[in-house]
């Protein structure tokens, strides 16, 4: 008999719920070894006996983990050998107080599809069909370690067959706790209609959508309102009825070739679209009106995804062999405007009631509600634009130890972060937090995460916006340290923080708004900074915004306010946006800005760009965050180099001379488009100037890029181009959005610095 050795091994990371126990009885079998692996509430532990060179091979094979799983760190440790016969699979073990990974929800896997649409398979045409590499996840896990009973698929007793599937260690779904079939699993069910069987109940729905129906259906992580996108008629009464606003609409295709009929497709974008994380994917649109106009106005790209679990691919047909029977369908949000994704299907009905025709409900509830994640590629990598279902509640590894820490984010397009051991956690999307349904929302996602991540924050850092409710809340919390961290310093810490930079490096800062420490309200600013603190170099030079959120809701008002400031109180020069806008209106507003009625001084990039768009006679009203600025962007010619002059001078970066070119321009009969360009290359040189004299002054060559204007990617790679070939070292967001849902991981690296320093 060989001599044995056993070793114990204990591994942390992303390993429960992602086939890893499967995974090292298939590596102990093959090495012949004996012994166990046990997930625990902190991860899990192996013990392994046999020869040494079979452990050796062992632990060799444990670094190529099944795809889902993520191995952050491990330890191996060696025990006497205790003579064991074979290898098992152990019952997990609950430990109080100890902390865990939570697996992000993963779309259907290839095995699972060919199972759904394989005629005769037992789970052919099974909505739910599921397995240990696919399938739900954080959005039906209740409590940790993952297992059935902590989980909505707890009410469904499985059927001999799945139990035997789920207790075979060689089958691919043991220990999936999902498992399900349509003799066990869950159901789902077309209101008012009274077929039998899933399939009938979809052919019903498929048959609604082509008749040019509005359905609502519940998906993974809440419900979508879904029509089909080729039927004009049918998305724009979707539109109307949701509340009119112009904000694009995602859409969803069967699969790749289908996306290429109505959108142009790289390599990283066909990735990214393709990935298990499958998120909503913005592509060049082709134009060529396979999909409604109204799905996306006056835009030139298209938030496109496929489908992530075999309902919604079985919304498109049961046969692969067979053409879609939709190009693509609209799947935009099930809510109304602005207010969390609807879960349960009571509320749903409730509140979906007047915007959907039908509902197609199912009986497998929903515990977290989850939105689709929305990210772009630049430079062949996937860069978050909404960090949500597929990404949430992955951690971001921050490379040291960390208090807890709760930072809770800013306003619109809101997240928060926990913080753990080495770990940033960001929830999902939140939403605006501008109304009570989703300040509840962030409370109950914040009890939940905190219960399952074992997190008890000492810490809390909020933005310094004295209006926030996530600021409220953060003030409101006793027995804790307070850390109020500036807007633009939180972003430009968000974006060090995922590149893992340490040291003082350049931020330009460039949004819409964020709440100045001089009580001005900011978002063009350039800082030096690192965690600890920042220094405001410049920004754009003040302008008075007129009657506060009005203003950001009609341009014309900054547009104004620009106007003023570059030739004076006589007469202005002639523009289309005054004859849209009523005189007495104008009046009205002209007098504010001159006595500074009812108004706060910008410096916000956002704005400018809000004017530009205005003055150009693009939008005078928005009804959307960032409307009027996109609509810019999109108009944007290639292969026009010219710019616009600005003047730096102390502190301010004066924008006056491009006013004054861009009025010049239209006055010349220069196309919106060439004067959108223009504008485009002037901010990009502004950006490069002023790194420039930081650099000349710090001797600084890293630059970081964040905020919101920054998912403005034309800007972007005008930026970047020029930055780098002056011999800067440029960093964007890739993991976590540059927009304000990336601002609770700044507020968080901030807030860890001062606290280690307090
Ligand atoms: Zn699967
Ligand atoms: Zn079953
Ligand atoms: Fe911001």
């Amino acid at each position: 008999m060989r001599a044995a050795a056993r070793k114990r091994i204990e591994i942390s990371g992303t390993v429960q719920g992602v086939g890893f126990r499967p995974f090292v009885y298939h590596l102990a079998c093959r090495w012949g070894l004996r012994g166990w692996v046990v997930n625990t509430s902190s991860g899990v532990v192996i013990e392994v006996e046999g020869g040494e060179p079979d452990l050796h091979g062992f632990l060799a094979g444990l670094a190529t983990p099944p795809p889902l799983a993520r191995i952050d760190q491990s330890r191996v440790t060696e025990i006497p050998a205790e003579g064991a016969e074979l290898f098992e699979i152990r019952h997990s073990a609950a430990g109080a107080g100890q902390f865990l990974l939570v697996p992000p929800d993963i779309a259907t896997c290839d095995d699972c599809w060919a199972d759904f649409t394989r005629p005769g398979d037992r789970r052919y045409g099974y909505p739910f069909t599921n397995c240990t590499n696919c399938g739900p996840r954080y959005t039906i896990i209740r409590d940790i370690p993952y297992d059935r009973p902590v989980t909505t698929m707890a009410r469904f007793q499985m059927c001999a067959d799945c139990e035997a599937e789920y207790r075979n260690p060689g089958d691919r779904r043991f220990h999936a706790q999902p498992n399900a079939c349509p003799v066990c699993g869950p159901q789902i069910s077309l209101d008012g209609f009274d077929g039998t069987g899933n399939l009938e109940h979809i052919r019903e729905t498929r048959r609604l959508l082509r008749e040019g129906r509005i359905l609502a259906i519940k998906g993974l992580g809440g419900f979508h309102l879904a029509c089909d996108a080729g039927n004009d008629a049918a998305v724009r009464l979707l539109r109307e009825r949701k509340r009119r606003s112009d904000k694009p609409f995602a859409v969803m295709a069967r699969d790749i070739r289908s996306v290429e009929r109505f959108c142009a497709v790289d390599e990283a974008e066909r990735a990214a679209l393709q990935s298990v994380r499958r998120p909503i994917v913005i592509l060049q649109s082709l134009g060529n009106g396979l999909i409604s106009p109204a799905a996306a106005p006056r835009n030139r790209t298209l938030g496109v995804m496929l489908p992530y679990t075999p309902l919604h691919y079985l919304l498109f047909g049961e046969d692969p062999a067979s053409p879609a029977e939709f190009t693509a369908l609209v799947m935009t949000s099930g809510n109304l405007s602005e207010e969390p994704i609807a879960k349960d299907n009571q509320e749903a009905r409730e509140r979906l009631g007047g915007l959907a025709d039908r509902f197609l409900v199912h009986d497998r509830d929903i515990q977290t509600r989850v939105d689709d994640s929305v990210v772009r590629t630049f430079e062949s990598r996937v860069r978050l634009l909404r960090r949500s279902r597929g990404y949430a509640p992955q951690p971001i590894d921050m490379g040291m130890e960390m208090p807890e820490i709760l930072a809770c984010g800013g306003e619109l397009k809101s997240a928060f972060c926990l913080t753990k051991q080495r770990y940033a956690i960001l929830s999902q999307h939140v939403g605006d937090l501008e109304n009570v349904e989703t300040m509840a929302f962030f409370e109950e996602t914040l009890a939940h995460m905190k219960r399952f991540f074992r997190v008890n924050p000492r810490v809390v850092a909020y933005d310094l916006h004295p209006g926030y409710l996530s600021t409220r809340f953060a003030l409101a919390q006793e027995g804790v340290d307070k850390i109020g961290v500036q807007h633009h310093h939180a972003h430009i810490a968000a974006c060090m923080a995922e590149n893992r930079l340490a040291g003082k490096v350049i931020g330009v800062a460039f949004d819409g708004t964020g709440y100045g420490t001089d009580g001005c309200i900011w978002g063009g600013e350039f800082l030096v900074c690192d965690y600890a603190g920042f220094e405001r170099r410049a920004h754009l030079r003040y302008v008075p915004l007129a009657g506060g959120d009005t203003a950001i809701r009609q341009p014309w008002r900054m547009a104004l306010a620009y106007l003023r400031d570059t030739f004076g109180s006589g007469v202005l020069p002639d523009l289309p946006l005054f004859e849209s806008v009523g005189d007495r209106q104008l009046q009205v507003v002209d007098r504010m800005i001159a006595r500074g009625i009812n108004t706060v001084q910008v410096s916000s990039c956002g704005r400018l760009f809000d004017a530009v768009a205005s003055i150009a006679g693009l939008r005078q009203e928005v009804n959307y965050e960032g409307q009027a600025a996109i609509e810019l962007e999109m108009i944007a010619a290639d292969g026009v180099l010219e710019a616009y002059g600005f003047e730096i001078a102390g502190a301010d970066i004066d924008v006056r001379p491009a006013i004054e070119g861009i009025v010049r321009d239209l006055h010349a009969g220069v196309p919106a488009a060439i004067v959108s360009t223009k504008f485009h290359n002037t901010m990009a040189a502004m950006i490069v100037d002023m790194c420039r004299r930081t650099r000349a002054q710090e001797g600084l060559r890293r630059v970081c890029l964040s905020g919101g204007t920054f998912q403005n990617f034309t800007l972007v790679k005008g930026a970047v181009t020029r930055l780098r070939s002056a011999g800067f070292e440029v960093f964007l967001h890739a993991e976590t959005p540059p927009n304000d849902g990336g601002l609770a991981l700044g507020q968080a690296a901030v807030a860890n610095r001062l606290h280690h320093v307090a």
